[in-house]
């Protein structure tokens, strides 16, 4: 299998991320690109675009990715520097999305997924920042960027030192980049509606088994394009799909049984994916087989509360069923509120009804309205215990393979208060309001497969309920 010599690639981190498989072969660790300049209390370096004409507010926005930068390298210890392609425009003017009730505030995803054998001896797709700090002898060839981020600049955002307290209709801009860091560091999960059954199913990769150019499903002109392919190539006979999963997949579970959903992937890849049949009857095919059920079922779970977790404890074994109190002390809870299932909202974020007011705060889909990143650690006690990344989720980081501090110093000192909130009130949000605009943001059609991968993000400020 040449898996392993071929990454997977994001181009924009916009509504939807087109990828593309690129050749990504094997170097030895002195063949590693120039190491940027970190400092020991920051290991994130930043190429910065500020697109909008102010440069007060272009200052004010770099000074968050240095906090954010900060508050992550206090948390884990990076041993190798994360590269984020940053850009802050209005997606109103640039991309015409001019909701005022429902905002993008910002997008984020890895900028290159490499193919890693678990420990368990299946391939996964791991993010580049992680990959980089197992610090291997060789690895497949790195690109320029870690993680890529997209943040929004059609929203009155406020910025720790505003002489004024954050409105209501505001958000902290901080909490938005630290979100979309963690992100792309590899909270993201893979699990979705790729050929609009409602089904879910792992991503669909496709693996050559010759030494032929990638395939460029539908070629040239085919919808979303396909840059990575070579023009007029076609698609090998041998081309052969098959559902690869991410890192952060390996430890979800059914909360009702204990299940792992790994172990699903292995039973959905009993069917075989023929990237030589238009996708229609691929779709067709996988609708009319045993393994249909399965992705059905998976999707059914999805848009139920309190279904699916990420397991904290990794050693127990697989697939047996959870206790209440494995569930309560060993499980960080994801989102699957949303009915119908939220691409880019279901399954890779925390719940928020069970977070929202704890120390695990971070990773909601929506922002918690009214207050400050400040407020939030004021508020669940972890200013100086934990900080911005509360105890489960440095549990999961460390899972995935990061290495956690033990201690945490907070490496900047915070004040800001909101106007319309105290750090007493209880965050809520009425999942059954959400109108997410599925036509704009799901990625629920099969020419799209293999060549765009739903974004991983998109974090939402709602405006419906109050
Ligand atoms: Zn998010």
């Amino acid at each position: 299998m040449t898996l392993s010599h071929k990454c997977l690639e994001f181009e924009e981190p916009i509504y939807r991320y087109k990828t593309r498989m690129v050749d990504c072969p094997m170097v030895t660790a002195n063949e590693r690109r120039q190491v940027p300049t970190t400092t020991p209390d920051n290991m994130f370096t930043l190429d910065f675009s500020c697109m909008v004409n102010d440069q007060v507010l272009c200052d004010k926005v770099r000074n968050v990715f240095i906090t954010a930068g900060k508050f992550i390298t206090a948390t884990l210890n990076l041993k190798s520097a994360v590269s984020v392609k940053a850009q802050f425009l209005d997606f109103c003017v640039n991309f015409n999305d001019c909701d005022t009730n429902e905002v993008i505030l910002g997008a984020a995803g890895p900028a290159r997924m490499i193919p890693n054998q678990d420990t368990d001896g299946k391939i996964r797709l791991y993010p580049q920042a992680l990959y980089k700090q197992l610090n291997l002898p060789e690895h497949p060839q790195f690109g320029p960027n870690e993680i890529q981020a997209t943040f929004n600049a059609n929203m009155t955002y406020w910025f720790d030192g505003d002489p004024l307290p954050m409105q209501f209709r505001q958000a902290d801009l901080l909490y938005v980049v630290l979100h979309e860091l963690i992100h792309g560091l590899g909270f993201i999960n893979s699990w979705n509606d790729y050929m609009g059954l409602q089904a879910l199913t792992p991503f669909i990769a496709g693996i050559m088994q010759s030494n032929s150019p990638i395939p460029t499903p539908g070629g040239p002109g085919a919808p979303g394009g396909a840059p990575g392919g070579t023009p007029g190539g076609g698609i090998p006979p041998t081309a052969k799909g098959q559902f690869v999963e991410l890192v952060f997949d390996k430890n979800l579970v059914f909360l009702q049984n204990g299940q792992s959903l790994t172990s699903l992937t292995d039973q959905l890849n009993n069917f075989q994916i023929n990237l030589n049949l238009p996708d229609n009857e691929v779709v067709a095919s996988f609708a009319k087989s045993p393994q249909f059920q399965i992705a059905k079922n998976v999707y059914d779970n999805a848009v139920v509360h309190g279904t699916i977790g990420f397991l904290l404890t990794p050693g127990d074994p697989p697939n047996t069923p959870l206790t209440a109190d494995q569930i309560k002390n060993n499980v960080f809870l994801l989102e699957t509120s949303l009915n119908p299932f939220v691409p880019s909202s279901s399954i890779g974020h925390v719940d928020f009804e069970t977070y929202a007011n704890s120390s695990d705060f971070l990773m909601l889909f929506t922002y918690p309205h009214g207050l400050t990143l400040n407020e939030m650690m004021t508020r669940s006690g972890t200013t100086n215990t934990y900080g911005p990344i509360g105890p489960n989720l440095r549990t999961l980081l460390g899972i995935m393979g990061y290495e956690v501090k033990t201690d945490y110093t907070p490496p900047v000192t915070l004040n800001g208060s909101s106007d319309t909130t105290n750090a007493s009130t209880t965050v809520t949000f009425n999942t059954t309001n959400t109108t997410t605009n599925n036509d704009n943001h799901s990625n629920s059609s099969i020419v799209n497969y293999n060549i765009v991968l739903t974004l991983f993000c998109i974090l939402l400020a709602n405006y419906f309920v109050h």
